[in-house]
């Protein structure tokens, strides 16, 4: 349930409610919102009365919260929330894009695409060092060089980082080297990750899982949330359909209902959303027109040679001409790339 409490409520008042929740064994957490602090209590407390807490000094109101998902709704945090990482900010008025290769391969590659994604407008350089692949076969990623090569790129160009956490052994090197860590659409349920990155101090990009329903992707954001890490980012990036023409569906819908009950921004990957190169342009415009607060787009000098997913990445002057259509998207509806 969310305990709203008045305008005028002193802090004192607060601590009396938020003592008293924790006394009944309630787990809290509070946002400070526009006008008035809202308190969270995080608990299956089915049989307290409501009324206890109605009547304390400074409540406003008292509401149960019956969506599965307590502290990723707007029920107790009903204005979004913004996530700033070095200079690219996602959930207000921004809308960053998140641009690099598929996988790190070598210093050669991660400079030459690092510097023409800047010079075209990203925000954010991306690059996988540790490769969820469908084959034990292909290339799994140069791991902890990769990382350190990203980081390089990134420090050069003065661009923040992201790249692919999937598993607890490798988050203490990521949160060295990387900005945002990302969780894949294969791991989106891997609840002990899920966890542990719930308690890092970075933040976090949760991937929809490939057949993973709209509530499922905030249950996963849930555990995030409730380890204390707030700065969460979600990313639509297609799920399995009976569509066979592209990689994934790309569920643009997804955006709009998410960020309904949703105050996390959420950001779409049309890359791996559509897995074609010519269709990773129009959705991520359509993205942007459908209200995504970012985009995330593999970008490669040379994808006919990429190791991994080459047939997805953009040429850079493509990527160029996308930011530019991008930016008078985004100013139609009143944003800022
Ligand atoms: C990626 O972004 O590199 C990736 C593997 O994406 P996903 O987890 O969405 O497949
Ligand atoms: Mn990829």
């Amino acid at each position: 349930m969310v305990v709203v409490m008045k305008e005028n409520a002193t802090q004192a008042m607060v601590d009396a409610v938020s003592d008293h929740l924790l006394n009944v064994g309630f787990k809290v957490h509070s946002v400070v919102g526009v006008n008035r602090i809202i308190l969270g209590a995080i608990g299956d407390k089915r049989g307290i009365d409501l009324r206890e807490f109605e009547i304390m000094d400074g409540v406003h109101e008292v509401i149960r919260i019956t969506e599965p998902y307590k502290l990723a709704g707007r029920t107790f945090h009903p204005e979004d929330t913004i996530v700033e990482v070095k200079g690219a900010t996602f959930g207000g008025e921004y809308v960053p894009v998140i641009a690099g290769p598929c996988s790190v391969e070598n210093e050669e590659q991660m400079f030459t695409i690092a510097r023409q994604v800047k010079e075209a407008g990203a925000k954010v350089l991306r690059g996988g060092a540790f490769k969820p692949r469908t084959s034990p076969y292909a290339f799994q990623g140069l791991g902890v060089e990769g990382l350190k090569l990203l980081h390089a790129a990134g420090k050069e160009f003065n661009l923040p980082t992201v790249s692919e956490v999937m598993d607890v052994s490798q988050i203490e090197v990521m949160v060295e080297y990387v900005d945002i860590l990302q969780i894949g659409a294969r791991n989106m349920q891997n609840f002990f990750l899920l966890k542990e990155l719930g308690r890092i101090k970075k933040p976090v990009l949760l991937k929809r899982g490939m057949a993973a329903t709209i509530e499922e992707l905030l249950m996963a954001a849930e555990y995030i949330l409730d380890g204390g890490n707030y700065d969460l980012i979600l990313c639509e990036r297609g799920i399995r359909t009976f569509v066979t023409y592209t990689r994934n569906t790309l569920d643009l819908s997804a955006i709009p209902v998410t960020k309904k009950f949703s105050h996390l921004p959420i950001i779409a990957d049309p890359s791996h959303g559509t897995g074609l190169r010519d269709k990773v342009a129009p959705m991520a415009r359509a993205a942007v027109a459908a209200g995504a607060d970012g985009v995330a787009v593999e970008v490669h000098h040379d994808p006919d040679k990429a190791l991994s997913d080459g047939a997805q990445s953009l040429y850079p002057k493509q990527f160029a001409r996308l930011m530019e259509e991008l930016r008078m998207i985004a100013w139609a509806i009143g944003k800022k790339i």
